[in-house]
């Protein structure tokens, strides 16, 4: 896998070695592209009972729930997590004290390295192995498979898309040059100021933190307005209903609509349920959690991102054009300066939260003024 100027990478074919078998092709989950078929699901509003795997989770925890099942049987837990400089990368934890490594979402392409071989390996030996990852990396995975595995279990999020792993490494460098200090957590929806108000959270060597929410936050924000994600998220051939995975996860923020009683701003995970055998797993974690059945079909309902592309962004090519020939602060600086608009946007948010309304306005504001406009 190749990295090309934006950051992304891309399977680059050592002409030499290769075969001519066509594999390559043949596996490709985009090129021969499955048609969608409905089949019956489940779904439920999850939350974790441990306060803090909840809080260390992006929405209600389920994911823990679900790989602490693996974990409990002995088997593996692939999921994305930082390596010792921030790169998100894939990898296997066997223990459930590591399994914060997965928790938080990362907003950056998770760079898979040899995880495919390795978990091919591991189900020949009669191993259990849960996988986690955007729909794009499951798909990916089962293609590559070719064949199913009883031990396999696949865990899949609705995803807005992926940024560009560069950009990242941009970011945080121009955060440690501004601060004159090493980072030594990242985590990018931290429930600092509540779960519904997503928040970039770093914290310093020097035991300072950095909190900054959706408005102030440049790769928040840069994610957010599609400036800096992968060119196939702009037409993903992995977002829809019904998945090949086992589960789908992802965020709750109108809780209040299904369960009154998770309604408390820790944040609640939507669950889908694919498979027989995610229904087995599942009646097996009820007691982990707090949890209520809702329909199939009205947990769906009005999820754009679950079967929408994110739309271009204009500026997008100008952008990793002067990310390449500028001084990386002055391009954040250029597209996303800290305006009065966006310091006065943050002050509103706070209110609104302080006085218990955020969730109400933002919807009334997403109506109003279309989602495009109102990041989370
Ligand atoms: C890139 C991305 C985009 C998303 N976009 C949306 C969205 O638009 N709308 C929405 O409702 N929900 C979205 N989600 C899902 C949501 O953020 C939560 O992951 C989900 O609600 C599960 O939360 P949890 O508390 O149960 O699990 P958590 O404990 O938060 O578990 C995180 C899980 O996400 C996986 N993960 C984290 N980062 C990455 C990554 N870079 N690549 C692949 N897998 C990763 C981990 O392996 C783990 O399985 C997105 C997640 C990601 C990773």
């Amino acid at each position: 896998m190749v990295a090309d100027e934006e950051g992304f990478l891309y399977p680059h074919v050592d002409e030499s070695k290769c075969v001519a078998c066509n594999l390559c092709v043949k596996v490709c989950p985009i090129i021969n592209k499955k048609a969608e078929k409905a089949f019956p699901q489940k779904a439920f509003v999850v939350q974790h009972r441990d306060e803090a795997i909840l809080r260390e989770s992006t929405s209600g925890g389920a994911f823990s729930a679900i790989a602490k099942w693996v974990l409990d049987r002995n088997g593996v837990v692939y999921g994305a997590g930082y390596d010792g400089h921030f790169k998100v990368i894939h990898f296997a934890v066997s223990a459930e004290s590591e399994l914060y490594r997965f928790r938080n979402s990362k907003y950056s392409q998770s760079d898979k390295g040899d995880c495919l071989a390795e978990i091919k390996d591991r189900l020949q030996r009669g191993q259990l192995v849960l996988f986690s990852g955007t729909p794009c990396e499951v798909e990916g995975l089962l293609s590559f498979l070719a064949v199913p595995y009883e031990n396999l279990i696949t865990l899949d999020v609705v995803c807005h898309a992926v940024a560009s792993p560069l950009v990242f490494r941009q970011y945080l460098d121009v955060q440690k040059q501004k601060r004159g200090s090493g980072i030594v957590d990242v985590r990018f929806r931290e429930k600092h100021y509540g779960y519904s108000y997503s928040t970039m959270s770093l914290r310093w060597a020097d035991h300072q933190e950095y909190h900054q929410g959706v408005d102030t936050d440049v790769m928040l924000r840069a994610f957010f307005d599609n400036m800096v994600s992968r060119p196939s998220c702009y037409a993903c051939a992995f977002k829809k209903r019904y998945r090949p995975s086992d589960f789908t996860l992802w965020d709750c923020f109108v809780v209040d609509q299904f369960c009154k009683e998770l309604d408390n701003e820790k944040g609640a995970t939507r669950v889908l349920l694919h498979t027989e055998k995610a229904m087995k797993i599942f009646e097996g974690i009820k007691d982990d959690v707090k949890l209520s059945e809702v329909s199939a079909d009205r947990l769906t309902q009005n999820v754009r991102e679950m079967s929408c592309s994110i739309s271009t962004n204009p500026l997008r090519e100008d952008f990793f054009s002067d990310l390449n020939h500028m001084n990386a602060e002055d391009c954040f600086h250029k597209y996303y300066p800290i305006s009065l608009r966006s310091v006065v946007e943050k002050r509103l948010r706070l209110f609104f939260l302080r006085v218990g309304v955020y969730k109400y306005v933002k919807r009334l504001a997403k109506k109003l003024i279309g989602r495009r406009t109102v990041r989370r």
